[in-house]
């Protein structure tokens, strides 16, 4: 079967890549990813996997963050004029991400891959001199979108796995789920899947990503704790408008709340037991030059080291706004827009992906666990099948890049997704053998 594998994937060489540019070139970002959800799931059924999409895939009431109707509407309608399969996309019912199954016995171990979809908000360098994707026309063509960490790639290389593994499906037993999530960014898509059912009576679930700790080509990281946990807020701060300069006293400052807030909770003890983060990192307040500001709204998150750490953070940040809008005879609301949780990877599958990576000659740099120190949402999951009794990790697979995740010159040298298709096909192929 390793042979198969190998020879499969440098068959397939030029699609992995192929698909990469295109889903670069048609960046989508969280909650919009139609005409990357599309292409995939039309991919996927012809590989024979059955697909479970929209609703039954996204818990609607569960998602966070969701741009309006009117926005989705507008990213369906880009889809379609940018290729995607319109049957498809309104089938969708607005709610993108889905997960495709494939079961090679009734009996058997059930193992789920995720990959994540959206793109970053952001315009991508386009300038041709200094950045590969302008010069070769494959740069964003979305305005404020842009595939700045990667997940252009993870979806090509899930693609690529799903082929693999559909050629061994005599050869294999149990089942296989490929979760393609939306909405990464901002860590808003694991949770409404896991509710609509993505991790029911999986054993295994494997994660990754391309880069990241992974610094060169070559470095693989089998497994990650310490996940960040984290919570994602929309704080709208309500007061009252008056004349600045004729009755300022009979105004409500929601501007000075926002402001106070903010130094405050940047300001807030942090906790013995372990690492926390706090940012405000958007504010928007007032009408007018002269005019007392009645509104103001501040976007901020919370991370912590663990699941209790940050729900410290949440605690006092939750003291510090209430009584900034006191200050100010304000009132508030806070909308949970995102989060997740903390989370440490199973030593049993970080040992399969390790001995797995040794046969594998690109990658020279194996380390088995690594502290993640930032959010991921695949901890969701990943927590989710281990509270069940399963086993998880997340792997990180070493790329040359040419500038840091989330920058707007991101790029990264296309044959370092080769052989996570392998590690991933042959660490399949291990749990699944007959
Ligand atoms: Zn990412």
């Amino acid at each position: 079967m390793d042979s198969f594998i190998t020879e499969k994937i440098k068959q397939l060489k030029d699609s992995i890549i192929t698909n990469r540019r295109d889903f670069h070139m048609y960046p989508e970002f969280g909650w919009t990813e139609f005409r990357t959800s599309a292409i995939a799931i039309a991919k996927m059924k012809k590989l024979g996997y059955k697909i479970t999409m929209g609703k039954d895939a996204v818990s609607k009431s569960d998602m966070m963050g969701v741009p309006s109707e009117l926005e989705l509407k507008e990213h369906q309608e880009r889809a379609i004029s940018q290729g995607a399969d319109k049957e498809l996309v309104d089938s969708m019912e607005g709610i993108t991400g889905f997960w495709a199954d494939m079961v090679f016995s009734e009996h058997g171990p059930f193992v789920a891959l995720r990959f994540d979809l959206d793109s970053n908000d952001g315009n991508e360098c386009q300038d041709a001199d200094t950045h590969r994707p302008a010069k070769e026309g494959f740069s964003s063509v979305n305005k404020g979108a842009m595939h700045a960490c990667g997940h252009d790639g993870h979806v090509s290389i899930g693609l690529a796995v799903a082929e693999v593994i559909a050629g061994l499906k005599t050869k294999l037993n149990g089942r296989i789920r490929f979760i393609f999530q939306p909405a990464e960014e901002g860590l808003r898509g694991a949770a409404p899947m896991i509710a609509a059912g993505a991790c029911d009576g999986v054993d295994y679930i494997l994660g990754m990503h391309i880069g990241f700790q992974a610094g060169k080509s070559g470095d693989l990281i089998c497994g990650a704790k310490g996940f960040l946990a984290s919570t994602k807020w929309d704080v709208n701060f309500f007061g009252k408008s008056a004349h600045a300069g004729a009755s300022p006293e009979e105004g409500e400052n929601a501007l000075l709340a926002a402001a106070v807030a903010t130094i405050n909770l940047h300001a807030i003890s942090r906790h013995g037991g372990g690492t926390t983060r706090i940012n405000v990192g958007k504010i928007i307040a007032g009408e007018g030059r002269n005019v007392i500001a009645p509104n103001a709204l501040l976007q901020m998150e919370t991370r912590g080291l663990t699941t209790e750490l940050d729900a410290y953070m949440v605690e006092q940040s939750r003291r510090v706004i209430k009584a900034s809008a006191e200050m100010y005879g304000c009132t508030y609301t806070i909308d949970v827009v995102g989060g997740t949780k903390s989370g440490e990877s199973s030593q049993e599958i970080i040992d399969i992906v390790y001995e797995t990576a040794k046969d594998i000659p690109f990658y020279k740099n194996i380390e088995k666990l690594k502290d993640f120190g930032a959010g991921e949402d695949f901890a969701h999951m990943m927590s989710y099948v281990q509270l069940n009794g399963g086993l998880g990790t997340y792997l990180q697979s070493g790329i040359d890049k040419t500038a840091g995740h989330h920058n707007n010159k991101f790029d990264f040298k296309e044959e370092d997704l080769l052989p996570p298709v392998e590690l991933l096909s042959k660490a399949v192929v291990h749990l699944l053998k007959k």
